[in-house]
């Protein structure tokens, strides 16, 4: 397809704005459509075409991104537009689960049309800058003939044929940082608990001590590789014995401190204690 080739975009939140907004940005004839039509009057400023219905919207355009609250919106929403389905490519940014991946992509096909699914890294105002990343699993002759048209929300990186798969490691990443975000606030309040922190002084230790943690995650990664691929069991520099000491400290002083929630580390101090219960000595993957 060419690189102004005509894209509709489907739900016009936050999300689906931004996305609009990038493809007017570069000059991509757009159409859009959203239950709401006024959170649409920006972008028909901008150039873009109001559809009158959904119908409308799926028509005009050989290319359909979604992107709404979740895969049920997106099904009722596409619904009244079936008839106009066949030819064109689906491609939904709506986060979902793989199981509702595969079904989407059974329904979308069986109306005639191709169907990418994907997983949008990047919250609005990064949408369309070098920070942005958005994952993409289906055929890949399809992503391929869009691949230029994505690359303008950001970087378009295909993960496989598999229909779930942008879905499954859009999700773990959001897990991952689910535990990030957690952690953060858990290790704010407990330095909090010493009146004359403050939390922006400590995050700042908090960003330096991570960032170098980090930096261990590929050899870990490496090591979970190796222990799938031959059952070697992976070496790291701490036994659970040392890990549990630690977590047995962070947990008495997260209590000492007044931290309310420590779910988290008591499950983690449970974890461990199960591990060394099983005779294992030294961490193995999850
Ligand atoms: P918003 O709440 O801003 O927008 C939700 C969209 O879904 C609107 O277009 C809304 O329409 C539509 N919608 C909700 N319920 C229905 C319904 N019953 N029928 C039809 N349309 C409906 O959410 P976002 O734009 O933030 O999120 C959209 C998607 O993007 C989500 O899957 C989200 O996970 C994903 N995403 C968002 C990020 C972010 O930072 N915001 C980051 C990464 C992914 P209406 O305007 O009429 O209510």
């Amino acid at each position: 397809m060419s690189s102004h080739e005509p894209v509709t975009v489907i739900g016009l939140g936050v999300m689906g704005q931004a996305l609009a907004g990038a493809l007017l940005a570069v000059g991509h004839p757009t159409t859009v459509w959203n239950r709401t039509a006024a959170k649409g009057d920006a972008l028909v400023e901008a150039g873009a075409v109001r559809a009158a219905s959904v119908a409308d919207a799926v028509a005009a355009s050989p290319l359909v991104v979604l992107c709404t609250l979740d895969y049920p919106t997106v099904r009722g929403t596409l619904e009244p537009a079936v008839g106009q389905l066949r030819g064109r490519t689906v491609v939904n940014l709506t986060n979902g689960s793989p199981a509702q991946a595969d079904e989407m992509a059974a329904w979308v096909t069986g109306h005639g049309a191709e169907y990418v699914d994907g997983g949008i890294m990047a919250v609005p105002p990064t949408i369309a800058t070098d920070e942005a990343f958005l994952l993409y699993s289906g055929p890949e002759r399809v992503f391929a003939a869009h691949r230029e048209t994505l690359e303008v929300f950001g970087e378009a990186r295909y993960v496989g044929a598999e229909i779930g798969l942008a879905s499954l490691y859009d999700l773990a990443l959001l897990d991952g940082m689910g535990f990030l975000f957690d952690g953060f606030h858990h290790s704010v309040a407990m330095a909090l608990s010493h009146e004359g922190a403050g939390a922006e002084e400590f995050t700042g230790l908090l960003v330096r001590w991570l960032a170098n943690m980090a930096k261990l995650l590929p050899a870990l990664a490496a090591d979970i590789d190796a222990d799938r691929a031959d059952g070697t069991a992976p070496q790291y520099t701490q036994g659970l014995d040392v890990q549990l000491a630690g977590q047995v400290n962070i947990l008495r002083a997260a209590r000492d401190a007044g931290v309310v929630d420590t779910v988290g580390l008591e499950h983690g101090k449970a974890k461990l204690e199960a591990l060394i219960a099983s005779g294992l000595t030294e961490w193995s993957s999850p």
